[in-house]
């Protein structure tokens, strides 16, 4: 399907001319020898890179924006590009100059002095109150100190943030290597996907993710939900549910949703009193938990059962884990449907943070057809239909 948005080669780019390219670079970090943070998993930089490879392949100067954590407004210093800046350093093969601020007198001379092929990476953006606040302003002076904007950030383009929507209505602009992809990949998703096509969600929230159920009941013949959000509608079916996470007043909307007739939810479910890794387990019914105890997987019943759904599916989009796969005691529901992804021969693409992880976890990562590397962003396309960065991509700049 073709995308309607402006590619790089649409640029009317000049050597030597800086390109501020927004990238998706929210990894998680950790702490590595002596107080540093180390970046702990570099799949989002590592995406960007042919992006950023082909911009200095023609002599651009590049000025890397993006976000880390959430600062609120204030610079922190754990939340600091430096991590990313030696990760991106040693992904490119160059140095990589990390400016002291976001935008500003700190930061323009650095931006005037770099040559072609030269990479600055600003601050997190997030450090300066109006990226959140969309802030014209903020926006303007980021757009001041570049010739062109590059959106790569596929993943961050669902808010109507100032680094997204701001720089394009004042540069020349275009979409990035791997939000193309993305697009691609999920407009796919939205019509004409090769039928029975199942979609599979987990993970901890429900309230986000039910308007992406309705929309998705819309596209899709079947909906496999388990994870947390499970439990609200096990509850919404009267069944107790111990201590597990629930949002009641999500109850009716499960219901109606249930009545459709094509949302699937689990039989049996993993259940502890506490989410450790070392926990007492016990497999039950999913309308008999007891008192006292969690669900925190789907139990193997269902697993098998999502499995076979899965198999028999000729297109495949699974977002958020089964269960709290990051212990050990609840990981079996998770990699089942990992594996049974894996092993279909359906289209299938896995988005998500959590389930990206999951899938690179259980090293399957390369038997999907997508990974998407933007959770929020992927299922707000799915139930939209557009994002506000990609719409801030099709307007004309003014100049
Ligand atoms: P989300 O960000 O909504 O995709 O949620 C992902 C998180 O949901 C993961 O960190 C999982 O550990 C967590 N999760 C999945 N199933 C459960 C459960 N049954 N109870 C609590 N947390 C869960």
């Amino acid at each position: 399907m073709a995308v309607d948005l402006p590619r790089l080669e649409d640029l009317p780019l000049e050597r030597g001319q800086r390109v501020l390219v927004r990238v998706d670079l929210n990894v998680p970090v950790r702490e590595g020898t002596q107080g540093t943070i180390i970046v702990d998993d570099d799949l989002r930089i590592a995406t960007a890179l042919p992006t950023l490879e082909w911009l200095r392949q023609r002599g651009a100067v590049l000025v890397v924006a993006g976000h880390l954590g959430r600062p609120k407004g204030e610079f922190r210093s754990r939340d600091s590009m430096r991590p990313v800046a030696v990760r991106l350093s040693e992904l490119l093969g160059q140095e990589v100059v990390l400016a002291p601020a976001v935008v500003g007198p700190r930061v323009e001379p650095i931006v005037a002095s770099a040559g072609p092929g030269d990479v600055v990476l600003l601050e997190n953006v997030r450090f300066e109150p109006g990226e959140t606040t969309n802030d014209p302003a903020f926006g303007a002076n980021l757009a001041a100190l570049a010739d062109h904007y590059v959106n790569e950030a596929f993943g961050a383009s669902h808010r109507s943030h100032a680094s997204i929507v701001g720089p394009p209505r004042l540069l020349p602009h275009a979409g990035g290597r791997l939000l193309f992809r993305e697009v691609e990949v999920l407009s796919r998703l939205l019509g004409g996907a090769a039928r029975p096509f199942v979609a599979v969600l987990g993970g901890a929230k429900v309230g986000d993710k039910l308007a992406v159920i309705d929309a998705l009941l819309d596209r899709c013949d079947t909906v496999l939900v388990g994870g947390a959000m499970a439990f609200t509608f096990l509850l919404a079916q009267g069944h107790p549910v111990g201590d597990s996470l629930v949002q009641p007043e999500m109850v009716d909307e499960c219901r109606r949703l249930l009545d459709t007739g094509r949302v699937r939810i689990p039989v049996d479910v993993v259940v502890a009193r506490e989410p450790t890794d070392d926990a007492e387990t016990q497999v039950v019914a999913a309308d008999a938990m007891p008192d006292g105890w969690r669900g925190l997987d789907v139990g193997p019943t269902t697993a098998d059962g999502y499995a076979d759904e899965i198999a028999r599916s000729a297109t495949v989009l699974w977002n958020g884990p089964m269960g709290m796969f990051e212990l050990a005691p609840f990981a079996a529901g998770t990699h089942r449907v990992a594996g049974a992804v894996a092993a279909s021969p359906a289209f299938t693409v896995v988005g998500g943070g959590d389930s990206a992880a999951a899938i690179r976890q259980f090293g399957l990562a390369d038997r999907v057809d997508h990974v998407s590397t933007g959770g929020g962003a992927s299922l707000e396309f799915i139930e939209r239909g557009d994002l506000p960065g990609l719409a801030a991509l099709r307007q004309k700049e003014v100049s």
